[in-house]
Formats: C-alpha cells, sequence, structure tokens
C-alpha cells in the first residue's frame, strides 16, 4: 500500500460512502478506501475502480498510513454507536491536527460531543450534513460542515469541489462550529418531510376531492413544476404518480402500502423544536402524519366505527389552482418555521448562522432543491434579514396572494373528510401569528388560578398575581 498519497480516505463503502469516495476520485482525488468488511471495498474497486485513483487498504492501520497528513478521513458508516466504534479505532492512529469527518446522519447532540472529545485530543472533528441520496452522492450533494473553522480551510476546497452547483457556486459553506452543520442537515431533512407532506395533502385533496386519477394528476404536477412551485420534488411526483405497476397494469400509487416510513431525522427535529420552543407545526404534522398512517390497526377499525359525518359538499370550481396555492403557502409557512428554528437554534448553541448561506446551500444537490431557495437566499441578503421569512416583501405579497385559496383549500378539507393536517396548521401559524390578541392571555389567567403561576399585565411592568377567591 502506497504510504501518504491519498488526499482523502474513506471507511464505510455502503451506497453513501462508495459514492462520495467516486465522486472525489472523479475531482482528480486520489481516495483512500477502507469498509469493515473487505469485500464490499473490492466490490467497489472491480465495478468502479477505473472512476480515478484509489489506493486499497485492508485494515484501518494501513488505510491511516495511506493518507498524505493532516490527514483527511471521512467516516461513511451507519449513524449512532457505530461512528463512536470506528472514531475510537481510528484515534490511536492519527496524529495532532488530523481531521476525522463525520459525513453520516448523525445527531447533531453527538457530533458536539465528539468534536469536544477529540478537540481534546489535538483532532479536529468535522460534522457534515450531506443531501442528495445516492445519486447526490456521486454526482454533487449539497453539502453541510460545521466543525472549527480551521478545519475548512484544509477540507472546505474538497467538499466544494464534489459539491453540487448552482449557476456554478459550490452548495458547500462553512456553516458554523462544532455540530452546526448536522443540525442544518436535520432541519433541511425536517423541512423534507413538510414538503413531502403537503405534496402528499394535495394529491389526495385532487384525487378524493376532485376525483382527478394518479395520470392525470401527473399531468397537474407536470404543469405546476413549471411555475412558483418548480422543484425536484414536484418533479419527481408526476414521476411517481404518473407509473403504472407492471404487475396489475394499476396506477403505481393504489398498489403501495399507504404507510409512511421514517428514519428518525424528522422526529428529532420536531424533538429539538421543542427543546427549542421553536413552533414548527409543519414539520411536526408531518412526522405525526407518518405516525398516523403507520397505524394500520386502529386505521382498519376506524373504517367501521367512526362515522365522517359530511354533507353534500361543493367543491369550488377554481380548485385545482386553490390547492396549488394552498401547497405553495403552506410551503412557504414550513420554510418560515425551518429556517426561524435555526435562529432560535444559533442563539442557543452561539452559532452565527447565515440564513442565506443556508438557503444557497439547498438550491441545488439536496431533495428540497427548488427555485425557491434561490428568493429565499435573497430575502435573507446582509441588511434584509427579516424577523421571519414571510415578513420578506416578496413573500408577504406571495402568501397575500394565495391565502383566500389557502382558506377555501382548508374549509373544503374539513367538509370533505379529508385529512390536511400541514395546510391546516400552517394556516393556523399564519393566522396566529397575524392575530392582535391571542387566547394565550385566556391561558395565563388559567395559570394563575389553578397553580399561582403569576402574569404580566398590558399597562405596567411586573410580575402579577391574583387572589383568586377572595372577596376583593
Ligand atoms: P448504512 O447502511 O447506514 O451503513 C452501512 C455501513 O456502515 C457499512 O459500510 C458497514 O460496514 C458500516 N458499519 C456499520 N456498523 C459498523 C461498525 N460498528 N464498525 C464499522 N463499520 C460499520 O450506509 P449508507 O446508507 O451508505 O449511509 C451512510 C450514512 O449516510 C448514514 O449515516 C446515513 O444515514 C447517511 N445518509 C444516507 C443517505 C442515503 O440516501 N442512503 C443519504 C444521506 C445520508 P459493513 O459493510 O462491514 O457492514
Amino acid at each position: 500500500v502506497p504510504t501518504g498519497t491519498a488526499q482523502i480516505g474513506v471507511t464505510g463503502l455502503a451506497v453513501m460512502g462508495a459514492n462520495l469516495a467516486r465522486n472525489f476520485a472523479k475531482h482528480g482525488y486520489t481516495v483512500a478506501l477502507h469498509n469493515r468488511t473487505q469485500a464490499k471495498t473490492d466490490d467497489l474497486l472491480a465495478r468502479h475502480g477505473d472512476d480515478g485513483n484509489f489506493v486499497r487498504t485492508e485494515t484501518l492501520e494501513e488505510f491511516v498510513q495511506a493518507l498524505e497528513r493532516p490527514r483527511r478521513v471521512l467516516i461513511m458508516v451507519k449513524a449512532g454507536a457505530p461512528v463512536d466504534a470506528v472514531i475510537e479505532q481510528l484515534v490511536p492512529l492519527l496524529e495532532k491536527d488530523d481531521i476525522i469527518i463525520d459525513g453520516g446522519n448523525s445527531l447533531y447532540l453527538d457530533t458536539i460531543r465528539r468534536e469536544k472529545d477529540l478537540a481534546a485530543k489535538g483532532l479536529h472533528f468535522v460534522g457534515v450534513g450531506v443531501s442528495g441520496g445516492e445519486e447526490g452522492a456521486l454526482n454533487g450533494p449539497s453539502i453541510m460542515p460545521g466543525g472549527s473553522k480551521e478545519s475548512y480551510q484544509s477540507l472546505g476546497p474538497m467538499l466544494e469541489d464534489i459539491s453540487a452547483k448552482y449557476n456554478g457556486e459550490p452548495c458547500c459553506a462553512w456553516i458554523e462550529t462544532d455540530g452546526a452543520g448536522h443540525f442544518v442537515k436535520m432541519v433541511h431533512n425536517g423541512i423534507e418531510y413538510s414538503d413531502m407532506q403537503v405534496i402528499g395533502e394535495a394529491y389526495d385533496l385532487l384525487r378524493s376531492g376532485a376525483g382527478i386519477e394518479p395520470a392525470e394528476q401527473a399531468k397537474v404536477f407536470t404543469e405546476w413544476n413549471t411555475g412558483q412551485l418548480n422543484s425536484f420534488l414536484i418533479e419527481i411526483t408526476a414521476e411517481v404518480l404518473g407509473h403504472v405497476d407492471a404487475r396489475t397494469g394499476k396506477p403505481f400509487v393504489d398498489v403501495v402500502v399507504d404507510s409512511a416510513g421514517q428514519k428518525g431525522t424528522g422526529r428529532w427535529t420536531v424533538i429539538a423544536a421543542l427543546e427549542l420552543g421553536s413552533p414548527v407545526s409543519g414539520i411536526a404534522e408531518s412526522v405525526f402524519a407518518r405516525g398516523l398512517s403507520s397505524q394500520r390497526d386502529q386505521r382498519a377499525v376506524a373504517q367501521d366505527t367512526l362515522i365522517a359525518g359530511t354533507g353534500d359538499v361543493q367543491v369550488p370550481e377554481t380548485f385545482v389552482d386553490d390547492v396549488r396555492q394552498a401547497l405553495y403557502a403552506s410551503k412557504l409557512v414550513s420554510y418560515a418555521q425551518g429556517l426561524d428554528m435555526l435562529d432560535l437554534a444559533g442563539k442557543q448553541y452561539d452559532w452565527d448562522l447565515k440564513l442565506d448561506k443556508i438557503a444557497s446551500l439547498w438550491r441545488a444537490g439536496c431533495i428540497i432543491r427548488a427555485e425557491l431557495l434561490d428568493d429565499i437566499m435573497k430575502a435573507y441578503a446582509p441588511g434584509n434579514e427579516p424577523k421571519n421569512l414571510l415578513f420578506a416583501p416578496a413573500f408577504a405579497k406571495a402568501i397575500g396572494e394565495a391565502v383566500p385559496a389557502w382558506r377555501r383549500v382548508v374549509a373544503t378539507a374539513a367538509q370533505l373528510g379529508i385529512p390536511t393536517p400541514v395546510f391546516s396548521s400552517t394556516l393556523a401559524y399564519y393566522d396566529g401569528l397575524r392575530r392582535d390578541r391571542l387566547p394565550a392571555a385566556l391561558t395565563q389567567g388559567l395559570r394563575d388560578l389553578f397553580g399561582a403561576h403569576t402574569y404580566n399585565r398590558i399597562d405596567g411592568e411586573g410580575t402579577f398575581h391574583t387572589l383568586w377567591g377572595e372577596d376583593k
């Protein structure tokens, strides 16, 4: 094994690691390869050894020796305990200033912990959010690196090289210290959940409300993809809806079991949001909707037990375009909520998060890539920085135009008995934000009565408690 020649090493050569390794190689880097199970390394070399310069290694010792100093070791193993296990094996083999990179979907709290531990040992630890799935990993993902700014000097240019490009600009930039990259990737995934849920709600309304079959809907989504909603997820929705099952000749969506899986990043986003006090209702409802979809036993009982209580419902003539506008508005609110959550997290973890930069990284390579993100980036340009995305003039106007249709859709959905948890909850957020007086004043009164939790008054400073039940 040649010593000290590889600019980067990848350990963990399942689909993501293998594709990132090939991506580095295609960009002219020499890549050392390692996998716990040797067969995976050899399989990669057998199939794609021609993609560029690879160094085959069998042991972690060989792997580490193959790297030039300071070493850059990219770990692409299963998130959780395996990452700790690999770090533990690597540490005795590494030297001061070497960089360990975790490109998996690790929980940001683990990344914060690992960074602290490794910094104490003189090593850099960089948690990197990578989005774009297999295809992105190979041809250009969106990359969200955390870790020390110093480590980015050595690592950043390589990551920028292999990242997706939007109009030639790399979709990779240093986010902030320790777990910031993984945090931002986590929120990206949360937004991805809500993006998919609002698409699902639109599909359900068009199908059950307007009677539009999947093949016909494929055309509707293709049309929508040419406007405001233009995005990767809308594009592939048209593809999935247009797909006919080869075995039965039925629409593909009709032969798929309707319970949605989840790997956990949406749930993490919501847990983090709850701890930050961040009202990400769109993301939360999307996670809950997947949970409900998975409760198939209860859903079966409900078929015969719970009545609809719906009467004759007149679906508005404008329904299809109303649904498009509702989808756009609720998607916008979900983004606004997710970005607001990043703002709160920045304050909590002392990260100077630049929302314009973060939006810019999501414009290409990742699953939520969309034209909208370019506008979001512009809305947060230095000097603008609205307190909430919806306050940016362009978005306040856009959502204002959509809101009458959005209300019609939510009202019609309720009358039809079609669940629209994200369309509805984001509208409630929008209205909650707008509201002059919220019933939280009553909540405060109740809390003061039963628990002496006190309240503030609108007409003066200080904390008050009423002596409830006393005459005066
Ligand atoms: P994966 O299925 O999550 O993990 C498989 C890899 O982990 C194999 O190389 C396996 O080695 C290794 N591994 C597991 N436990 C290990 C241990 N204790 N010690 C050493 N190696 C261990 O692989 P993946 O789908 O390529 O994903 C890698 C990471 O990227 C994950 O964090 C995932 O969440 C994230 N990610 C995935 C996608 C995606 O689309 N798949 C997208 C973005 C991010 P063996 O071959 O020896 O079993």
